[in-house]
């Protein structure tokens, strides 16, 4: 698997628990959302009343279940955690809503992926704090109807566009997440190693901030990585020249690419005259799933100006010649 990957590992929970932020105030960057969420939290809690539905979007390892994870802590209630792919049928999801106890929360990871059917039981949840199930089959069949106490959806997805409109319209507050500055990585990272009593200056924390590729999970992973090597190669102490050296070891070049991000970009170059390419034609290029290159190669490409994405397809830019020595095409050129 990619050290870079943005997607969440096993190996990454037994350290994740020990370093998610638990409040508001330790999350780090995302100030319109804190500052929004903050106010609306207060409000709820003042008011005794569950929060609004809170739609949560962007890429992998932003921050979308800490966040989630926050929310239930600051308003001091529940969190039930479960994702749209794993709610197979509708009773699955009546029986995580008639479980919930006033205000709980109800965090469904990759909402965007809840089969249709089971999107209709959400509506009215959501709407009037009812569901309306079927219960038996075929001509004993009957459908009852319950009533749920207040409670708070927090969905999270990749992209908002994957939300069919009626679910995306239910959500009272929507919120984005960007990608971190190399600043806010660079606290992300002396955070975490100070929470997992780790020796390293603030010199090693920008080394590693500089390759997350904005991404707080990368963040975190690298670390660990380099941590290893620190107490392998160095005397565990974490510098500049450390870090640096332990990401050369990773293959993970100074914009914080690897190889799947090198390949794409190539490929984009190489095999089609620099683009534009069709997303399809491009998967099949570097053979990698089109799912995987738009939610988590492609974003971070396309933001940092390496990758642009046209009406006709991806396109590499300028600055993707430049990143590998090659020399741009005349309509680069100025
Ligand atoms: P997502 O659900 O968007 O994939 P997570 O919420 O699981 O991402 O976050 C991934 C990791 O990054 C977690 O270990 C968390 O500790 C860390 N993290 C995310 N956002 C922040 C933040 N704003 N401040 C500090 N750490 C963060």
């Amino acid at each position: 698997t990619r050290i870079i990957a943005s997607e969440s590992a096993p190996e990454d929970e037994a350290v994740d628990r020990a370093i998610r932020p638990r409040q508001l105030s330790d999350y780090v960057g995302q100030e319109v959302v804190r500052e929004q969420l903050g106010i609306f939290i207060d409000a709820a809690r003042g008011r005794k009343e569950a929060l609004d539905h809170v739609l949560v979007f962007g890429p992998p390892g932003l921050g979308k279940t800490t966040l989630a994870h926050i929310i239930a802590n600051e308003l001091g209630v529940n969190l039930r955690q479960t994702s749209g792919p794993v709610i197979d049928r509708p009773g699955d999801l009546a029986a995580l809503l008639t479980n919930l106890e006033e205000g709980d929360v109800l965090f469904v990871d990759e909402i965007h992926r809840l089969s249709p059917v089971v999107e209709e039981v959400l509506y009215p949840a959501m709407e009037d704090c009812k569901i309306d199930i079927l219960v038996g089959e075929g001509p004993a069949a009957r459908s009852i109807k319950l009533d749920l106490p207040p409670f708070t959806l927090v969905g999270a997805t990749t992209r908002a566009g994957l939300l069919t409109s009626p679910l995306r319209d239910r959500f009272g507050i929507v919120q984005r997440l960007e990608y971190y500055s190399v600043s806010e990585l660079t606290q992300i990272v002396s955070r975490s190693a100070r929470l997992l009593a780790l020796d390293i200056d603030d010199t090693g924390s920008l080394e590693i901030a500089r390759r997350a590729r904005g991404t707080p999970r990368i963040a975190n992973r690298l670390l660990r990585r380099v941590r290893d090597y620190a107490e392998v190669k160095a005397d565990g102490h974490i510098s500049q020249e450390v870090a640096a050296a332990a990401m050369t070891m990773l293959a993970v070049d100074d914009n914080g690419f690897d190889q799947q991000d090198q390949r794409l970009l190539l490929a984009v170059i190489d095999k089609f005259d620099g683009g534009p390419v069709g997303i399809e034609s491009l998967a099949a290029a570097i053979g990698e799933e089109r799912g995987t290159i738009e939610d988590v190669i492609e974003p971070y490409l396309i933001q940092q100006g390496f990758l642009q994405r046209t009406p006709r397809g991806r396109m590499a830019t300028r600055g993707a010649y430049q990143h590998f020595k090659r020399p741009p095409p005349p309509r680069l050129e100025d």
